[in-house]
């Protein structure tokens, strides 16, 4: 697809609404700056934005700022490369009694803006056409959001959970999937729980021929199976790996306990062949811890967003939840997080996403910033956990001499902060103005157009 991935900024009046900046050149004066490299902030920056790409950018007693530039004083705020989503969704649960997804693409490119987010990898959809023409929408300047990368999928297996998802039936299944969307657009695809090594080899072998990628959240293919069989990146992390279960059949996914994964050891010999593998196998691995917390601190933006009704069941739900499931979540953030800083240690590449699904509480954009602190919680600096989930995703992406960093040259996406989450990782929450190719877009504006939205589309 090359330079024509993404339009570079068309608008319509449909736009018009939510930008808080649109000139040619801007300065943002006098801001402390993460780059999203993993390098310390630096305080008292100036970056000049022209026509949409970073121009320069350095300490603002050395930077010229060209005539005519709308300049923003930004002192006291940080500004950040726009945030790359490695598990997005354009779905949320109904939180009815079947699993069921609604297709938020009125509300969750919107959302996902407005939390900072530019680029959005979606890591499977349950409407392969909705979602391909959303990303064009977006393209086209129809509708605000983040760029879009379209992965179809489910690849699944017979056993699925979900009614939404087609059951592959044979390996030559998954090879007709796999070409099929990938000549209706598919950026890449989604392998899931009950697919099968055959199935996946065939999936692999097929999307590689043309070039794409295969990402998966796996259970009845392990982890090192998959790493040996050529996947790309894995899902959620260890949490989820099949092979520590003592009742792991081939090709089956086995029920899983929490006290397997608490004596889960990640310095252990087993858990560290398992990271061994990725890491030779280049296997990237995606953090989704806020998708695994089942009770997060209740916030009035979240139940802003939500329609009446889908607040109602999100709270009575959440006020049910048996105090082993708030136990069972809290050991999954907690193991998840070792392992992500053992397999980065190890020197793998480690990335994020928000994965809108379990019981609600991981809101589209919202959950990309929790998964930010949560990093954060776990004992990742604030540099580098700003790095996983932007630079490290657009490297993943091959996309890092465009996207991912602060560097000259590069599209000027970029979130802006009012506070310092260097100091305070929630101030992380407080993004003002997300520019997205040079156009600055406005965060509450956004975030109140989709006002009680949440939960119908
Ligand atoms: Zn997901």
């Amino acid at each position: 697809m090359g330079m024509g991935l993404w339009a570079q900024s068309v608008f319509t009046p449909g736009l018009k609404p939510f930008i808080a900046v649109d000139a040619p050149v801007i300065a943002l004066e006098h801001v402390r700056v993460l780059d999203g490299t993993g390098a310390p902030e630096r305080e008292d920056q100036t970056i000049v934005i022209e026509h949409g790409r970073i121009a320069a950018a350095g300490p603002a007693s050395e930077i010229r700022v060209p005539e005519g530039a709308h300049r923003m004083d930004l002192s006291n705020h940080t500004v950040i490369p726009g945030l790359v989503g490695m598990h997005e969704h354009l779905f949320y649960p109904s939180g009815g009694g079947v699993p069921l997804y609604i297709e938020h693409g009125m509300s969750f490119p919107r959302l996902y803006l407005a939390s900072g987010v530019t680029t959005a990898r979606t890591a499977g959809t349950l409407e392969p056409y909705t979602d391909l023409n959303l990303k064009k929408m977006i393209d086209e300047g129809r509708m605000p959001g983040p760029k879009m990368l379209i992965t179809v999928g489910y690849l699944e297996g017979h056993g699925s959970f979900a009614p939404q998802m087609a059951e592959l039936d044979t390996p030559d299944d998954a090879r007709r999937f796999v070409e099929y969307w990938a000549s209706q657009g598919a950026h890449s695809f989604k392998a899931y729980m009950h697919i099968t090594r055959g199935e996946l080899e065939s999936a692999l072998t097929t999307a590689h021929a043309r070039g794409l990628k295969i990402t998966g959240h796996l259970c009845s293919v392990g982890f090192r199976e998959a790493a040996a069989l050529g996947i790309d990146n894995l899902e959620h992390g260890i949490v989820v790996d099949s092979e520590f279960s003592p009742a792991k059949q081939p090709d089956v996914c086995p029920p899983g306990s929490a006290q397997e994964l608490a004596q889960l050891d990640m310095n252990g010999e087993a858990v560290q062949k398992t990271i061994h593998d990725l890491v030779e196998h280049k296997v990237a691995v995606t953090s989704t811890l806020a998708v695994f917390e089942a009770a997060p601190p209740l916030q009035t933006r979240f139940l802003d967003a939500l329609s009446p009704t889908a607040a109602l069941l999100y709270l009575s739900a959440r006020d049910r939840l048996p105090e082993q499931a708030r136990a069972g979540s809290a050991l999954r953030v907690k193991k998840e997080v070792e392992f992500e800083r053992a397999f980065v240690k190890a020197g793998g590449l480690l990335m994020a996403g928000c994965d809108p699904t379990g019981n609600g509480s991981a809101m589209a954009g919202f959950g990309d910033q929790r998964n930010i602190e949560l990093l954060v919680g776990g004992g990742f600096t604030v540099p580098e956990a700003i790095q996983i989930a932007t630079l490290n995703g657009a490297k993943f992406l091959k996309l890092d001499d465009r996207i991912g960093s602060i560097a000259i040259g590069k599209q000027a996406d970029l979130a802006v902060i009012d506070g310092n989450p260097v100091k305070q990782i929630a101030d992380i929450e407080k993004v003002r103005v997300v520019f997205r190719d040079g156009v600055g877009f406005d965060s509450a504006k956004l975030i109140e157009s989709v006002r009680g939205q949440v939960g119908l589309h």
